[in-house]
């Protein structure tokens, strides 16, 4: 879509924020890491997951960029790279309303300002706490905030641990209700903790758990089954992690994604989320650093 006819077409999304902060469309300098600039070599399959009209696009080594589509309007959710957005989107003559990021790393904002160049009227949605390592956010929120996207709420919640300021966006859909994760939980595993403490970390997950039980998680890596054999490596008798492993490695075989997942069944295979307390949280998380 060219410019001039996104200029003349009124905003569809309708962003309501309870407590706003609004940043002014900051210069961006991300650094972008040298693999990222080789997404051509990538093998993009689109369409992956078609749940709830959020599809899933597979960039990078094991990235995935969700998409989240109503009507003709589309919010993505952590862009590494711009061009299989582009791609997708100008192909079915979507729009793209907004970007949701959860956090600062390159493998999730690599594509955002290519994205903005080409609809510059999307919201770029960040936490208030990153406008210097997400500098082209336009619509800063932080916990607790509520958000109305495409008609639907959403709810900006931090969950520490991964980076100092990470977020989860949670959609209120009625069937089962959708949560962007980010690096904060994986099927079988959590994220690593870079900047944030073993406590912060647990606690996120904590948080996590007491979202409703059908939950669907979209986390934003494929890295299902490596988590689950770690996890099988410490608990070699546990049969939902058994099957949860012949499950896994039926949807990889047939080149589907095993994301998203939903929580009350993660809650039975994840041993972060089965951890009792913290000591056996940090245990588990060290343990799992020297595995991968
Ligand atoms: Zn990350
Ligand atoms: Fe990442």
């Amino acid at each position: 879509m060219s410019k001039a006819s996104e200029k003349s077409k009124p905003a569809l999304l309708k962003i309501e924020i309870e407590s706003s902060n609004r940043a002014p469309l900051g210069k961006a300098i991300v650094n972008i890491d040298q693999f990222l600039s080789e997404d051509t070599n990538s093998k993009l399959t689109m369409e992956f997951n078609k749940a709830q009209n959020i599809f899933g696009l597979r960039v990078l080594k094991d990235n995935i960029i969700w998409l989240w589509k109503k009507n003709k309007s589309v919010v993505v959710i952590d862009p590494a790279i711009a061009k299989p957005v582009i791609k997708y989107l100008k192909e079915k003559n979507l729009k793209l309303e907004a970007i949701l990021q959860t956090h600062h790393h390159s493998d999730h904002i690599g594509g955002t300002e290519e994205l903005t160049k080409n609809w510059p009227n999307a919201k770029v949605i960040a936490s208030i706490k990153e406008k210097d390592r997400i500098p082209f956010q336009n619509l800063s929120v932080k916990d607790g905030d509520k958000l109305n996207i495409m008609g639907e709420e959403v709810k900006v919640f931090e969950v520490l641990g991964h980076t100092r300021s990470h977020l989860a966006f949670f959609l209120n859909v009625k069937k089962h209700p959708v949560l962007f994760v980010g690096d904060t939980l994986f099927s079988g595993g959590c994220g690593r903790i870079f900047e944030g403490t073993y406590q912060q970390m647990y606690s996120s997950l904590e948080r996590i758990k007491s979202f409703p039980k059908n939950t669907l998680i979209y986390c934003a890596h494929e890295y299902t089954k490596s988590n689950i054999l770690w996890a099988l490596n410490l608990k070699p008798q546990d049969q939902n992690i058994k099957n949860k492993l012949s499950e896994v490695e039926k949807k990889l075989s047939i080149d589907e994604l095993t994301i998203p997942f939903s929580l009350d069944e993660e809650m039975k295979i994840n041993l972060f989320l089965r951890a009792k307390n913290l000591e056996e949280f940090t245990y588990l998380r060290a343990n799992k650093d020297l595995w991968v």
